[in-house]
């Protein structure tokens, strides 16, 4: 029987969070409590919604041109064993990358879930060591490649990019923020608060 998964959004496309264009899972819960994390609205394990894997797995597939999923969150490894369920019924369809980033350190982890990941980006969001280089958010976490597959496709010169998603009263940000787009995306929000 398939199960389901905690999530607090996704994106069909991103450019942002690693190489080619991906589709982006955020899953809800977080027991961690980094100072200056950017994500407090996925940490309460009751937030967000649940979506049977199936489903999830079926929206995947339909999109056209990803070469792969990126997972954040929230915490991706307190939903290992239903993470593990989605990307083999995805992987089971497609040839998909898959690139993960998650608040424990690699020497924490074990479990079937490091197996079916690509790329892996560990530790916590340390806001003192935030040297706003690319792809991470903090000089301590590290860039893993579990495969091959990403190994000679990052460019890190690229430095942060940062895309923002408004549908109606949603606004979304996505990828890891410079100074500069963390304060876009407070402006955004404080202009959301003024419309209600
Ligand atoms: S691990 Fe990520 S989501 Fe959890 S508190 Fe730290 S920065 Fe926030």
């Amino acid at each position: 029987m398939s199960g389901c998964l905690r999530i607090a959004f996704y994106v069909r496309e991103t450019e942002v969070l690693g190489p080619h264009k991906r589709f982006a899972l955020w899953v809800q819960g977080c027991e961690k409590n980094c100072a200056g994390c950017i994500a407090q609205s996925m940490k309460d394990p009751g937030g967000g919604e649940t979506v049977e894997i199936p489903r999830l797995t079926d929206i995947i597939l339909s999109v056209e041109g990803i070469e792969g999923i990126t997972v954040s969150g929230g915490e991706p490894f307190l939903q290992a064993r239903e993470l593990c369920e989605l990307i083999r019924a995805v992987r089971a369809e497609r040839d998909f990358g898959v690139i993960v980033y998650t608040g424990y350190a690699l020497s924490e982890l074990s479990g079937v879930l490091l197996n079916e990941i690509d790329t892996l980006i560990d530790g916590e969001y340390r806001e003192t060591l935030d040297d706003d280089k690319g792809y991470r958010g903090s000089s301590n976490q590290n860039i893993i490649h579990l495969t091959d597959r990403y190994k000679d496709c990052y460019d890190y010169g690229l430095g942060r990019k940062t895309e923002f998603f408004i549908s109606g009263d949603k606004r979304m940000m996505v990828g890891i923020p410079s100074e500069s787009a963390k304060k876009l995306w407070e402006k955004l929000q404080a202009d959301d608060f003024e419309q209600q």
